[in-house]
């Protein structure tokens, strides 16, 4: 789709010039900016005040050297990223990505969708993104010890409870966020809560491990109903097999769906009796095995090599819960045919920008990424409250306030949606609500 907007589709042509090869960041802005051609119609006052520029621009970018030394001796380094993109609405939010494929490019896109997600979680959070080429797969927990105590001895000269607060993302669970922690703790001579995703221990908030994949079906579970349909009795594929696929897969069951396929990087498993969960979350988050080795517990289900074949198995709800630009063109097109009606999104932009046209041309319900996995970081809002007042609430507590904001997430949207003129299209609903906010914000205080 093309911008129509003139004064957009200029400064998207400026994007891309100052961004040159970062494809997922001008695709996330592409997005972006084809939901707010009419706010940019109906609102020249936000044009004058440049907040259409400002928005596309990071506040700060931090790009620093990681060295460590492995098991044998060796150094190593690596290229940390921290983008503080966007702090009109409260303190930088956003996770830590530890993954070979992370680039300047992957962390922009990031962080710039993060800005929008967090205003749409109604909670005070800025926008931010960071992480590092470092893969954590195969490493030993000394090398990830290692690796986190230096990533952080650089990044904490930028964060802090008031100005930054990183979480987890892909390859940065639990025992990262304790390392980065206790190296910040160490350094700074402060118990404070800088990072959310902590263990319960120290500071981390129960249902922060569940809130992205619980939320995801929180918001999923809206969308179905607002058109009719639920979970119930569905048959659903959900990609990757991480956190936000393994508490998408436990919610979803207690919803009443019958999740039957999960995948990781090298391939995938189709389980038509739905799949044995409490043996994925021994698997993936105890031993940290791959995805086949389900097959030697249930050889009646079939692992297949190659991810993207998972968008062939049947069903009627799909949740993309791995990574970026998983799901294509032909994809959509196969889960179409197939007889999906609904894609909601657990991963951050996991669909491209043809597939999400293929979903549109066939009347699918689509869930967007933003609102529908705001959940995690909501969650990571809520222990940012409890850190400060240094109290612990309840799971039913947190949980429960986890669903209003999702409940709330979906509404704003769809009356976002309505008001502009696209009922029905909870992307543009989302970037035109996620934006709006900031955009207030942003005039309000002056050209900053
Ligand atoms: P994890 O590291 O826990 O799991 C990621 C899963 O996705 C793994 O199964 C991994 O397989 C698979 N995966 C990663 N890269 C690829 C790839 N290129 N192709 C196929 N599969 C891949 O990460 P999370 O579950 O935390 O994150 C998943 C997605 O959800 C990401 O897009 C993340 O940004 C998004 N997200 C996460 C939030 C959170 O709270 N954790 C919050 C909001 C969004 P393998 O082990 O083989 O690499």
């Amino acid at each position: 789709m093309a911008l129509k907007n003139k004064y957009l589709a200029d400064l998207l042509e400026t994007v891309k010039k100052r961004n040159q090869g970062e494809p997922e960041f001008i695709q996330a802005v592409t997005e972006v900016f084809i939901s707010l051609e009419p706010v940019a119609e109906k609102r020249p006052d936000l044009i004058e005040a440049g907040v259409f520029e400002r928005i596309v621009e990071p506040e700060r970018q931090i790009i620093f050297r990681v060295p460590w030394v492995d098991d044998n001796g060796v150094t190593r380094v690596n290229r940390g990223f921290r983008i503080e993109f966007n702090s009109a609405i409260g303190p930088y939010k956003g996770g830590l990505r530890l993954h070979p494929s992370v680039y300047l490019g992957i962390i922009k896109f990031l962080g710039f969708e993060q800005i929008f997600k967090n205003s749409l979680t109604t909670l005070p959070m800025g926008g931010g993104k960071g992480g590092s080429d470092f893969d954590p797969k195969g490493k030993s927990d000394g090398e990830v010890m290692r690796f986190c105590q230096s990533f952080m001895t650089e990044l904490c000269k930028h964060i802090g409870p008031n100005t930054d607060v990183p979480a987890g993302d892909i390859g940065t669970g639990g025992r990262e966020i304790g390392y980065m922690f206790g190296q910040y703790k160490r350094l700074r001579n402060e118990f404070t809560g800088v990072l959310t995703g902590k263990g319960l221990t120290f500071g981390g908030s129960l249902a922060r491990t569940e809130a992205t994949g619980y939320g995801l079906c929180y918001y999923t579970e809206e969308m179905l109903k607002a058109n009719g349909k639920s979970f119930k009795g569905q048959t659903v594929v959900i990609s990757g097999s991480g956190n936000v696929a393994i508490y998408a897969t436990q919610k979803a069951t207690e919803l009443g769906a019958k999740v039957v396929a999960l995948s990781d990087s090298n391939g995938y498993i189709y389980d038509e009796n739905g799949i044995d969960l409490a043996l994925v979350k021994q698997l993936k988050e105890v031993e940290r095995k791959r995805i086949k080795e389900y097959v030697n517990v249930h050889p009646e289900a079939k692992y297949t090599e190659g991810c993207s074949g998972i968008w062939t198995i049947p069903c009627d709800i799909a949740l993309p819960c791995a990574t970026q630009n998983e799901i294509d063109e032909q994809s959509a097109k196969t889960l179409a045919k197939n007889g999906c009606y609904a894609v909601s999104e657990g991963a951050n932009m996991p669909s491209t920008p043809e597939a999400i046209d293929v979903y549109f041309a066939n009347n699918m319900l689509y869930g967007p990424a933003k609102a529908a996995n705001a959940g995690g970081v909501a969650v990571s809002g809520l222990e940012m409250s409890q850190n400060s007042e240094r109290l612990a609430w309840t799971f039913e507590d947190v949980d429960g306030r986890l669903k209003n904001i999702m409940k709330e997430i979906f509404k704003s949207c769809d009356e976002a949606a309505k008001e502009y003129g696209c009922e029905g299209n909870y992307m543009a609903g989302a970037n035109i609500a996620g934006f709006l906010k900031v955009a207030e914000a942003m005039k309000a205080q002056g050209c900053v």
